[in-house]
């Protein structure tokens, strides 16, 4: 089946075809490690890991590389205002972001490249623009691109050169989208980086934010290599720099294709941390939501669409795998004979519509309309006592096939409320009942009752609750 993407460098679908038959190779802009992501950043991550399990699905390997940004002004200023050393501050994000992506079931990069053990290799970049005259040292000693000497600058983001204002020269990382001008590759070291320092050819400094990300892909990935992904917001002046540097300093057309994926929204504006309109993962955590819910809201719109954020998609999450969940036990449940020729049909359909789907640029509402189709299917099947257990099996597998990519699906999972005995929902139940009555002597009785049968009960914003065997 043919794949298709959006490529924004050309603004029109195209049909995927790897440098490397199929091995794709991709890079993707990781986080700045200087604050616990929020789940904007991490819609970003999340469209990156289903193009990549879509790639796997259609019988790719693929070579990943994240990177993670542990040097720049923001990392800078705020272990400077913890006084720790910039390595240990940015130590605990690093951790951090690396347990939320295993909540959110995102499969690891291949590589995660931090920029601070890729000084050399970015200065070498940098030398190599100097001496092929793309770069200039300035008064204030920092090396600048010369976006003038760069004939196609300007082609990812279609930025306007007319109204480029000569001389203008940018160099903190971060600036507004309408600054076109001269960006630094190598900042010299000013008071404000403390001991944050790297000898260089031209005087003490540290790298400018975009050199990294054309430093470590190409030392990962090559000269030329088929993805680069990253947010909307990224793709001026970020990823237009990284274009510039790269294909300088090559000569060579550095990516192929590039996907860029939509803002997750609260009330219509950008979900930021600037505007303090965030939740964390660990915030939606401790009001009980878990990983696959929220990956369920952040998977269930399609990438190049904005995607507002409310708590209320967060209880339709649940309310939605909790149906799969019940249909994967009561499919398991099954034990009629037959040889499962009266899912055939069905399954080929969903397997099919599944397919085309998210080759169609990760076409995800059809995709998960299959998913549903398929359940209903399944449970007309068993309404009707038509399903034999081969037939079953064969529905399982297919929803087995679609969590290649969905994860979201607990096919297999033993669900340890399918094992709880009655006596001990009827108490839980009891203990809600007298917890909304405010009785809470009579709650906590019950909560001791309930730990004495093995269980713990954890109410659930909304007013439900959950067990878990202790
Ligand atoms: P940053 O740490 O700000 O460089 O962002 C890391 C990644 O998250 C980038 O690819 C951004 O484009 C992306 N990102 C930031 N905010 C959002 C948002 N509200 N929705 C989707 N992606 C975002
Ligand atoms: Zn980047």
């Amino acid at each position: 089946m043919e794949l298709r993407f959006f490529n924004t460098l050309e603004r029109r679908q195209m049909e995927f075809k790897a440098l490397d038959s199929l091995s794709a190779k991709m890079y993707t802009c990781g986080p700045t490690v200087y604050n616990f992501a929020h789940i904007g950043n991490f819609r970003a991550y999340v469209f990156e890991d289903i193009l990549r399990r879509t790639l796997e699905f259609f019988g790719y390997s693929v070579t990943q590389v994240m990177n993670l940004t542990d040097v720049d002004d923001k990392t800078i200023r705020d272990s400077r205002k913890e006084g720790l050393p910039l390595r240990e501050f940015t130590a605990r994000y690093k951790q951090a972001f690396f347990e939320d992506i295993k909540l959110l079931k995102i499969e690891p990069a291949e590589v995660y490249p931090a920029a601070t053990d890729h000084i050399p290799e970015m200065i070498a970049l940098i030398q190599t623009l100097m001496d092929k005259g793309f770069a200039y040292q300035a008064q204030d000693k920092c090396i600048y691109f010369s976006i003038d000497k760069c004939k196609d600058y300007g082609k990812l983001a279609r930025i306007d050169r007319e109204n480029q204002r000569d001389g203008v020269r940018i160099s903190t990382d971060e600036y507004a989208k309408d600054a076109v001008g001269d960006f630094a590759l190598w900042k010299a070291w000013d008071e404000a980086d403390g001991d944050v320092f790297w000898d260089s050819p031209w005087g003490k400094g540290r790298p400018g934010w975009h050199i990294e990300c054309s430093a470590m892909s190409m030392k990962y990935l090559g000269e030329s290599f088929d993805i680069h992904t990253g947010g909307v917001d990224n793709m001026f002046p970020h990823h237009e720099d990284e274009i510039a540097q790269s294909e300088s300093a090559t000569g060579k057309k550095w990516v192929n294709y590039w996907l860029h994926c939509e803002h997750l929204m609260v009330d219509g504006t950008k979900m930021s941390k600037s505007l303090g309109n965030f939740y964390t993962l660990r915030d939606l955590q401790s009001k009980g939501w878990s990983g696959r819910e929220i990956r369920w809201v952040l998977v269930g719109a399609h990438y190049r669409k904005k995607l507002n954020f409310t708590l209320d998609a967060l209880a339709q999450a649940r309310e939605t795998l909790a149906k799969f969940d019940s249909l994967f036990d009561r499919l398991r449940a099954v034990d009629a004979p037959g040889d499962g020729s009266e899912v055939k049909e069905l399954t080929a359909a969903a397997g099919e519509n599944f397919a085309s789907a998210m080759a169609d640029d990760l076409n995800i509402a059809p995709a998960l309309a299959a998913a549903f189709d398929l359940m209903r299917g399944a449970n007309r099947l068993m309404d009707e006592k038509k399903l034999s257990a081969s037939g079953a099996q064969a529905i399982l597998a297919a929803f087995r096939s679609f969590d290649r990519i969905i994860a979201c699906f607990e096919v297999d999972a033993v669900r340890e409320s399918a094992a709880i005995p009655e006596e001990v929902t009827a108490l839980a139940e009891a203990r809600a009942e007298a917890r909304k009555a405010k009785n809470f002597a009579e709650s906590d009785r019950l909560r001791d009752e309930l730990g004495k049968l093995g269980y713990a009960v954890k109410d659930i914003p909304g007013g439900s609750w959950e067990l878990k065997k202790l």
